[in-house]
């Protein structure tokens, strides 16, 4: 399975948010709804506390509840790669995925069925970084494969010090925060 992952600098995101209108942009999501957002968190002890920005979305994780957990196969792999999709046309829409993940990156489209980040399968297809990745002003988030070994993002996981979100559950998530 090629491993596709996001590394994001949450010391050079400035919380923006030009990933989230970039990613409507790109994605027509529609009004009200969000296939990612920006939180605003605390790190470190008092005195010596820093604002960390995140931008979150779907963790593309190689361990996916919500592929386990779906009974018709709509919520599935994408080709040979950890990049989870969500096939409209075999979604009943009876949200075992949304509960299941532990990110809360899915929602309920106006139609019925359920949606959410696709690392832009569309544009990585062509060669090129998703949407998000592109408009970064401050280019602070990398996509690619960790199984180039020559890859930025691999060169950045070896070289910096990151954290996943909810390592804990299993789900073996694919995007990183570089700390
Ligand atoms: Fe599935 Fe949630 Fe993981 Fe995305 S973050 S692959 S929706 S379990
Ligand atoms: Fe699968 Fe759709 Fe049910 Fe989610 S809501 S588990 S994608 S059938």
């Amino acid at each position: 399975m090629t491993r596709f992952v996001m590394v994001i600098d949450t010391r050079t995101c400035i919380g923006c948010g030009d990933c989230v209108v970039a990613c409507k942009t790109e994605n027509n999501v529609p009004a009200g709804l969000n296939r990612d957002w920006v939180v605003e968190a605390t790190r470190g002890t008092y005195p010596d506390l820093k604002t960390e920005f995140r931008s979150e979305r779907c963790n593309h994780c190689s361990n996916a509840t919500c592929v386990t957990l779906c009974p018709t196969g709509a919520s599935h792999h994408w080709k040979d790669t950890n990049i989870v999709l969500v096939d409209p046309e075999l979604c009943t829409g009876c949200k075992a995925c949304v509960a299941s993940c532990p990110y809360d990156a899915r929602f309920v489209m106006p139609e019925g069925y359920i949606d959410k980040c696709t690392f832009c399968h569309h544009r990585v297809d062509e060669g090129l970084d998703p949407a998000c990745v592109s408009s970064c002003p401050t280019r602070c988030m990398h996509f690619g494969s960790l199984d180039d070994p020559h890859s930025k993002v691999t060169h950045l996981l070896k070289t910096r010090e990151y954290k996943t979100l909810k390592p804990e559950t299993g789900n073996d998530p694919n995007v990183y925060y570089l700390i």
